[in-house]
């Protein structure tokens, strides 16, 4: 087993230990390395560099934000072994949650003083031995923020209060309510019509009816709703949950095999493979069927201006299924399409033609790195591997691998 091991901790007492301080130094050497590349270039360089997802490469970010600005506090923790890039993106977020309320220049302005009493305030607290978890940091920093600059932050939390937001993870909606006031005030409520639904549900059984409300729709689902479902159905009622009333695109890719489908499932870029019985029903409500012809046959074939033909866009998303920078998981039907060589109706002295050969997916952000030139990128076949070139020297390629990708049909 030792061979597993770095020779650094053959022999140590405590090689766990030891083990997790190299690789807090580690992340904090990456944050340093991140100090020296531009502000603008660093998620999309930390995202290539170490993969992930956006939200790591944002710590890092954050991380370089924070080394930055509090220099003396970074060789402190670095030198600690015990803080990682998660501490520094905390401190981070506990400011930032401040500064994001305030006018540019009021924030720039009350923002070394801010800097300078967390800076001071966490190398204490290390200093004097305390505890190098992520909570004594945001506690410290918090306590910190409240004596320096209470009127700011008073006034954050009184536009907290008055804020609710909506984000989407994943299949997941996240409601912040602003105020704990305003979570309970919602979440009662729904609670007692949720209720409502479940007495309604029990009845119905006991009725031994087979119209159970929040279980009719599935014939998979047996029994009763639980609370957290009848929940999510009073919510989804007050939008009128109905096939009239929802629209969605879903775009599906599906095999076939001498004009017959069923074998083996089908890819929905931003989903992944679902099964077959799944992608019938999905495609008997779809309103367009369209077959794709081989990529082949479509490579090369160019269109006269500068705009994708719906053929083209679909033959990419479908070879790519995901932005093409190194690492970014932005699904195609949220990515732009882009000239990989550059289209003659943008840039003159450009020759890229609009055809499938010299088309990539690239979200918003990574196609806007690209075309202001901070990264560059080529491809040596026809857009299946794309070779970036980005700050420091840097390069990278990635290979597509949506459902129609060479990588999946070989
Ligand atoms: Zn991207």
């Amino acid at each position: 087993m030792d061979a597993l091991y770095p020779e650094s901790v053959v022999g140590v007492e405590n090689p766990a230990r030891q083990l997790v301080t190299d690789l807090n130094r580690r992340e904090l050497s990456l944050v340093s390395w991140l100090v020296t590349v531009v502000p603008e270039l660093r998620a999309s360089s930390v995202l290539a560099a170490r993969g992930r997802s956006r939200s790591e490469a944002y710590r890092y970010v954050h991380g370089a934000g924070i080394a930055e600005r509090m220099p003396a506090l970074f060789e402190l923790l670095f030198d600690d072994g015990r803080i990682t890039v998660d501490h520094l993106d905390t401190v981070w977020l506990r400011i930032n949650r401040h500064l994001v309320g305030l006018k540019t220049r009021v924030a720039e302005s009350v923002r070394p003083l801010i800097d300078a009493a967390v800076s001071e305030a966490l190398s204490d607290w290390i200093r004097e031995g305390g505890p190098a978890t992520l909570e004594a940091f945001s506690q410290v920093t918090d306590e910190t923020l409240a004596a320096v600059a209470g009127n700011i932050v008073s006034a954050t939390e009184q536009r907290e209060q008055d804020t609710q937001r909506l984000y989407r993870r994943e299949n997941r909606l996240i409601l912040d309510c602003g105020s704990a006031v305003t979570a309970d005030a919602v979440w009662s409520t729904v609670g007692d019509r949720a209720l409502d639904l479940l007495r309604e549900a029990r009845r119905a059984e006991h009725d031994g009816t087979e119209e159970a409300l929040c279980s009719d729709e599935n014939a998979a689902f047996s029994g009763l709703p639980s609370m957290a479902q009848c929940r999510a159905r009073v919510l989804l009622d007050l939008l009128g949950d109905t096939p009239a009333t929802m629209k969605i695109t879903v775009n599906l890719y599906r095999p076939t095999l001498d004009g017959r489908h069923g074998v083996g499932g089908a890819f929905i870029p931003g989903v992944g493979y679902v099964s077959d019985l799944t992608a019938s029903a999905l495609e008997g409500v779809a309103t367009l069927v369209r077959e794709l012809p081989s990529r082949k046959e479509i490579n090369h074939r160019q269109a006269r201006g500068y705009t994708f033909t719906t053929l083209q866009k679909a033959t990419v998303q479908g070879r790519d299924g995901h932005c093409r920078f190194p690492h970014c998981a932005v699904p195609a039907g949220r990515c732009e399409h882009d000239h990989i060589i550059s289209s003659p109706h943008t840039t003159p002295e450009s020759d890229g033609p609009t055809s499938v050969s010299n088309c990539m997916l690239l979200c918003r952000t990574h196609h806007a790195l690209k075309t202001a030139g901070l990264w560059s990128a080529s491809t040596p076949d026809d857009g299946v591997t794309v070779d970036w070139t980005g700050p420091d020297g840097y390069t990278d390629s990635t290979e597509a691998d949506g459902p129609l990708a060479p990588l999946r049909s070989s």
